[in-house]
């Protein structure tokens, strides 16, 4: 299981590279943010190409910086959820997590 640390808003964050999440859903899930344990899992078989990977990552990493900022708690999980994909869309061609 590959990991790697990132650092989110001064906080560090351990990314996990996992098989899959399925987390009781019937469609794939792509990558899971927990805000208490400072936890992004990315889940590496639906995320097949390095695009992918990233843009994934970026959608989850906008997800740990509305929750630290205290965002997520102004905002339905539905409007997070469209907010994040359009940060996801517009920034993934011009952001290059290292
Ligand atoms: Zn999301």
């Amino acid at each position: 299981m590959k990991q790697r640390r990132l650092i989110i808003l001064g906080q560090t964050w351990t990314v996990i590279y996992v098989e899959s999440l399925t987390e009781g859903s019937e469609a794939p899930v792509y990558g899971s943010t927990d805000i208490d344990r400072r936890i992004i899992k990315i889940a590496t078989a639906v995320n097949n190409t390095p695009a992918l990977l990233q843009s994934t990552l970026l959608h989850e990493v906008i997800h740990a910086v509305l929750g630290i900022a205290g965002v997520s708690a102004m905002l339905t999980e539905r409007t997070e959820e469209a907010i994040v994909l359009a940060l996801e869309s517009g920034l993934s061609p011009l952001v290059r997590l290292k």
